[in-house]
């Protein structure tokens, strides 16, 4: 089975309710891609890149679309069987850009699933579950707001909740994690997520000023050598995720004892075989991790949770997803819902979604 067409899609995602608030950024809608492979016996694969906008992490909608471009002419007549040398094939033809060859990488395990009949968690090592565990994340808002969110996410069934906290006076971050404590208790557990907006000083506030609340700390800080410094004076476990750029850097964070635990986004790190490492390594050091994408809809969704059966339960610290804050699905019947808290695992072949195609029209660039 060879790759015989590929066809870029660009597609806006409104927030609802929006702006999402976070540290450095508000979300108000999301700029997501598409890759549809089709291959030559005429199965087609789907894949889809979300950057969470322009600077959030160094990528950005339209850089994933031009990415794709350079790469695609080379994967026409390669394997659609072989994730692994088809990271190789994109590699050759553009240095870095993990997040938008994550797509490609998505669309050939979609392939690879329908042509083996294979679900792709049972490809990517095998689920250990069917109902996989999400979290809700909040904004960054006032305590009463938060406190108020959490309380709904608990009765809904989330098992863990992330405060999104910095961008403004750290006494605020502090009323808000003591509030939230005060209102769900021991109900769920707690992570803390600055989205790098804390400095160290921030960073150390919050966690003396929390000593008896259980929380992970999540990216305090913008750079590791910030969190490197920070890192003694601290009196919780600390997460990276947006430093946690490729595997490289991955290993240099665990050698270096910077962290206790990943937050991690499948795209960032380059895709679904990436990710199936990233796993190995935090089982082999007994590191819990989230299983998250940027933003995006159905496809990348599936991929969230597809890699996300298949992590230890007890390393997994959820799979987020973007459902709640956008408005409907591209596959109206199969669409990716957090149900209870949790994310049923797809049952069909490959992804297990089926985007309705009438929704991505007019490709930006299609080759083959
Ligand atoms: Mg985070």
């Amino acid at each position: 089975m060879k790759i015989a067409e590929i066809h870029i899609y660009d597609h806006e995602l409104p927030v609802k309710n929006g702006p999402f608030v976070m540290a450095k950024a508000l979300v108000h809608s999301l700029n997501t891609t598409i890759v549809k492979l089709v291959s030559d016996n005429g199965l087609v694969g789907w894949g889809e890149t979300c950057p969470v906008g322009p600077t959030y992490a160094p990528s950005h909608g339209a850089g994933a679309r031009a990415a794709l471009c350079e790469i695609a002419p080379g994967l026409l007549g390669a394997s659609g069987l072989t994730p692994l040398s088809v990271r190789r094939v994109m590699d050759e033809r553009l240095n870095g850009h993990r997040y938008a060859k994550a797509a490609v990488d998505i669309a050939i395990y979609d392939l690879l699933g329908k042509h083996t009949g294979m679900r792709v968690a049972d490809l990517l090592g095998g689920a250990v579950t069917e109902s996989v565990p999400s979290y809700y994340s909040s904004g960054v808002g006032s305590p009463e707001e938060i406190a108020r969110i959490a309380a709904d996410k608990m009765a809904e069934g989330f098992l863990r909740m992330q405060v999104k906290v910095g961008g403004r006076p750290v006494e605020m971050d502090i009323e808000v994690i003591h509030r939230v404590w005060e209102t769900v208790g021991k109900g769920m557990r707690l992570a803390v997520d600055a989205n790098r907006g804390w400095t160290a000083r921030d960073a150390i506030l919050v966690s003396q000023a929390c000593r008896d609340i259980p929380f992970v700390i999540e990216q305090p800080c913008n750079t590791i050598e910030e969190m490197v410094a920070v890192r003694p004076q601290l009196n919780h476990p600390v997460y990276a995720d947006e430093s946690g750029v490729d595997i490289n850097t991955v290993l240099r964070l665990i050698e270096q004892r910077v962290v206790d635990g990943f937050g991690m986004k499948v795209t960032r790190i380059g895709g679904l075989h990436a990710m199936a490492t990233f796993r190995d390594i935090c089982e082999a050091r007994s590191l819990p991790h989230t299983c998250d994408d940027a933003w995006g809809g159905d496809i990348i969704a599936a991929a969230c949770t597809h890699i996300g059966a298949t992590i230890k339960p007890n390393l997994l610290e959820g799979v987020w997803l973007a459902q709640p804050f956008i408005e409907g699905h591209y596959d109206s019947e199969n669409g990716i819902r957090i149900v209870d808290g949790h994310i049923p695992l797809p049952s069909g072949p490959g992804l297990g979604v089926r985007p309705d195609e009438s929704l991505f029209t007019q490709p930006v660039a299609s080759y083959g």
